[in-house]
């Protein structure tokens, strides 16, 4: 099979053709020398892609986007956004291009975008590039996000240009070819509003409720509904972050999905050690988007979409603003309730517990907060105490004593459940993983990979794919930093 019969070529132009006065037509910068860094098999697999159609020369430069597949309109998308509590009313891909939209195996429509693809009509003072780490990173911790569970964008494929990129560092130049149910963001919406153009609102919010919240389009007030569902989603997925223990870093409301996935891996990380003021990322200063903070900011971002649906809201219940802002207001407040329901539901399940003990997790969440144990390996070593050894338990904490009286009433609320302690703990440890990205792991595959040995980075996406399933000789994945982490800042990438 050639490329030009290989699925990358089959793009629809859905976004394109729906959405006019959201994107401008652009080609990729011209990549002198591009190869293949990193190919995702299983995600070609599921978008019925041919992998070795896509590693040949022709493959590598669509990947690149040195060659457009036919047929494609490859657009920079527009995009508004609140950064860090500021508005920006032109944001945009800066330094990516939608190629279009393709059918995955289920018969789901995925976008097939690049990052790093040269500048945009939006690029502002940006050099349009991206360096190989970062999006070495976004490859790495989407994969770990996708086996954890968490819904995210994918990364297809990341293809190092031949040119360099000059930051802190100099590094190779890199393009990822990313994957997303769609790259619709509560920034879409913010740059749809401020344009005033009340037929662009509506188009886009239809796409949106066709592309990603069906169900809303029976609704009688669908914008009322679509919002609605995008709370929805978002407290699920919030939730999810916090369970994982997953710190996004930058939650600037571009960087917020409508279809629910994560999006835009800057300067995330996992937490180490439980703490919900934790921080990595070197430019948020406020703590903003610390651990603790994100359902908070969740919310905060939800309103500004709230805002931006607030004309539509009110043209359909006939005009009324009042009433269209009280209508919009009382689903933005539902964040609380429904991020809480979720959260509460996982860690639920995380500590085995079939039925709603809302004590015995708050005390959990105080002796997290007061002993700052490393979060992963507490939650999974709960199943070994389920099992009847405390040890490895009890070795994360400073004060045991503490934690004893809590595994007691813990075991005794299992106890009381009448499931064999087996059939419980091993479900746990279907929820608890035993390996997450681990900071100082990610660091070192992303270095040993700019210096051109891609080896590390391999290995890690092998093992972050099975997270739940311990594996004897992976010892060291499962370890925090040798000297602990509380120094670790992660930089945006840009
Ligand atoms: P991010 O922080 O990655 O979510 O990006 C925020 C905005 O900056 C988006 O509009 C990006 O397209 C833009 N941007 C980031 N890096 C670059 C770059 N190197 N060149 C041009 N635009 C960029
Ligand atoms: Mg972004």
């Amino acid at each position: 099979m050639t490329v030009a019969d290989a699925r990358p070529l089959a793009l629809d132009d859905w976004f394109v053709r729906d959405l006019g006065g959201l994107y401008r037509p652009w080609q990729a910068a011209p990549a002198p020398s591009p190869e293949l860094v990193a190919l995702n098999e299983g995600l070609a697999a599921a978008l019925g892609l041919d992998a070795a159609a896509l590693r040949t020369p022709e493959g590598v430069a669509v990947l690149a986007g040195a060659a457009v597949p036919a047929g494609a309109t490859p657009v920079a998308q527009a995009y508004a956004g609140h950064q860090f509590g500021n508005y920006s009313p032109r944001l945009g891909d800066g330094r990516a291009l939608l190629l279009g939209e393709l059918l995955d195996a289920d018969g789901g429509l995925r976008d097939l975008h690049l990052k790093g693809s040269g500048r945009t009509p939006f690029a502002r003072g940006g050099d349009g590039k991206a360096p190989l780490a970062p999006m070495l990173r976004e490859y790495v911790i989407g994969e770990a996000m996708h086996a954890l569970g968490v819904p995210t964008t994918r990364a297809l494929a990341v293809v190092t240009t031949g040119e360099e990129v000059v930051r802190e560092t100099v590094q190779p130049g890199a393009v990822l070819a990313r994957v997303a149910s769609s790259h619709l963001r509560v920034g879409t919406f913010q740059y749809a509003a401020a344009t005033q153009d009340a037929d662009l609102l509506r188009r886009l919010t239809d796409h949106a409720i066709t592309r990603h919240h069906p169900h809303a389009a029976d609704a009688e007030r669908r914008a009322l509904a679509l919002l609605e569902a995008v709370v929805e989603v978002q407290a699920s997925l919030i939730a999810r972050w916090m369970t994982v223990g997953f710190i996004h870093g930058v939650m600037n409301t571009d960087n917020m999905t409508i279809s629910g996935e994560t999006i835009d891996y800057g300067p995330c990380a996992f937490m180490d050690a439980f703490d919900l003021s934790t921080v990595f990322s070197s430019i948020d200063h406020g703590a903003r988007y610390a651990y603790g903070n994100q359902p908070r900011v969740a919310a905060w971002n939800l309103a500004r979409f709230a805002e931006s649906l607030l004309s539509l809201i009110g043209s359909e219940i006939g005009g009324d603003a009042e009433r269209a802002a009280e209508l919009a207001s009382e689903v933005v407040s539902s964040f609380g309730e429904r991020y809480t329901r979720h959260w509460s539901a996982g860690l639920h399940v995380k500590l085995g517990l079939d039925d709603e003990q809302p004590e015995l997790v708050q005390d959990l969440l105080e002796l997290l907060a007061a002993q700052h144990p490393d979060h992963t390996r507490f939650f999974r070593a709960l199943s070994t105490a389920a099992r009847g050894d405390a040890a490895p338990v009890r070795d994360l904490v400073i004060d045991r004593e503490a934690v004893d009286a809590w595994l007691d009433r813990w075991r005794a609320a299992l106890d009381a459940q009448g499931r064999p302690v087996e059939e419980v703990a091993d479900a746990m440890d279907r929820v608890n993983p035993v390996y997450v990205p681990r900071n100082h792991l990610v660091e070192e595959a992303l270095a040993a990979g700019v210096a051109g040995d891609l080896e590390p980075f391999h290995r890690l996406v092998d093992v972050l794919a099975r997270p739940f399933e311990e594996r004897p000789g992976l010892e060291e994945y499962a370890a925090p930093a040798p000297g602990g982490s509380a120094a670790y800042v992660t930089y945006c990438g840009t």
